[in-house]
C-alpha cells in the first residue's frame, strides 16, 4: 500500500520501535485470547489477545520481518529491528494473519470475543468475563470467522 492510500485503512499499528508499520483496510474477522505456551513465549506476557485478520486485507511497511518457524506449521514474524512480534500464520488456518492485539493503535477498541486454550491459562491468571472458553484450540472458531 502507498502512504497515499493510508486513509482506508481501519486499523493501524506499528512495532515497538517504530520501524516497522501495520496498515489493514479491513476490521479483524475475530479477536480471541490464547492462553497457550507458545504465545506467551512469543508475547512474553501472561495471556495473549490477537486479531485475525484477511490477509489480503494488511499490509506491513517496509516488510512483514524476520520469518521465524519454530513448530512445523506456524509462521510467525518478528521486527527485524527490534523483534516485536508481528504476525503468525498456520497452515491450518489458510488466508488469515494474526497480529498481537497489543502493538495495534485501536486496541481498546478490539476486545477479544472468546478464550482459546484455556486448560493453559496460568492458574494465577483471572479474567473475569462471560466469553466461550475453548479447552484446547479454538481453530475452528477461527476458520468460521473467515467465511
Ligand atoms: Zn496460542
Ligand atoms: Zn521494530
Amino acid at each position: 500500500m502507498k502512504a497515499s492510500d493510508d486513509t482506508a485503512a481501519v486499523i493501524t499499528g506499528r512495532c515497538y520501535c517504530g520501524a516497522t508499520t501495520i496498515s489493514a483496510t479491513q476490521a479483524p474477522q475475530a479477536i480471541a485470547y490464547c492462553h497457550c505456551s507458545d504465545c506467551r513465549r512469543v508475547t512474553g506476557a501472561p495471556v495473549a489477545a490477537f486479531a485475525a485478520f484477511d490477509e489480503t486485507a494488511v499490509t506491513f511497511s517496509p516488510d512483514e520481518g524476520r520469518k521465524v518457524v519454530a513448530n512445523p506449521g506456524v509462521t510467525r514474524t518478528f521486527c527485524s529491528a527490534c523483534g516485536s512480534p508481528l504476525t503468525g500464520r498456520y497452515d491450518y488456518l489458510p488466508g488469515q494473519v494474526y497480529i498481537a492485539v497489543g502493538i495495534l493503535d485501536q486496541a481498546n477498541d478490539l476486545a477479544p470475543q472468546f478464550h482459546g486454550h484455556e486448560s493453559q491459562r496460568l492458574t494465577w491468571l483471572h479474567i473475569d468475563d462471560d466469553l466461550e472458553r475453548f479447552a484446547t484450540t479454538s481453530r475452528s472458531r477461527l476458520a468460521d470467522a473467515a467465511k
